[in-house]
């Protein structure tokens, strides 16, 4: 990894703070400069590197082309590489195997390779004050990791629409439900 400017790492102690526009553009240049250099290392198509405000941790890539990674900016510098190189090694196995590949034991040889540690995307302040702010029931997909919280459970079982879109569809798991102490609160909403 590149040298971070010390601004940069302070900032991950105020992550409430939002980064600015131009922090962001100067991150997501750095990150979109890192899969340049192991697309031409591993024959990679081009892809767009986003840093989004949006999702509370992780990220997904959509393939393309060109391919677009979205990388949560609510991570440290560290975890905003590592999910990277996770997306960066999904785009690897796509031009190998196709995009059926999904998390399978060649994708974590490829993501191994690629320097990735971390098999899940971390837990973030954003991604708790998410769950805190509307937590009745929270649903996880175990394919990109994403977080949905809901008032009222899905009926029926629920794919994961960025993970079928990218061609690995998984199924919406229950990760939480309301505590019964809590119903009268959480009708008063
Ligand atoms: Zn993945
Ligand atoms: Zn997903």
């Amino acid at each position: 990894m590149s040298a971070v400017p010390s601004r940069l790492r302070q900032l991950d102690l105020f992550l409430e703070e939002p980064p600015s526009p131009g922090e962001l553009g100067a991150e997501e240049a750095a990150l979109q400069a890192r899969y340049d250099s192991l697309a031409e290392q591993w024959k990679l198509p081009r892809a767009r590197v986003v840093l989004s405000t949006r999702r509370a941790t992780g990220g997904v890539i959509t393939y393309g082309p060109p391919h677009v990674i979205r990388v949560s900016s609510h991570m440290s510098a560290e975890d905003r590489l590592q999910t990277l190189l996770h997306e960066t090694a999904h785009a690897i196995c796509f031009a190998r195997w196709g995009v059926a590949e999904g998390h399978s034991p060649r994708f974590w040889l490829v993501a191994r390779k690629l320097g990735v540690a971390r098999r899940v995307a971390p837990e973030t302040e954003r991604l708790r004050r998410v769950r805190e702010a509307n937590a009745r029931y929270a649903y996880r997909c175990p394919g990109c990791t994403a977080e949905w919280t809901r008032r009222t459970p899905f009926g029926r079982a629920r794919l994961c629409a960025s993970c079928e879109r990218a061609g690995r569809p998984a199924r919406l798991i229950l990760v939480r439900r309301p505590k019964p102490g809590c119903r009268r609160a959480a009708r008063r909403r």
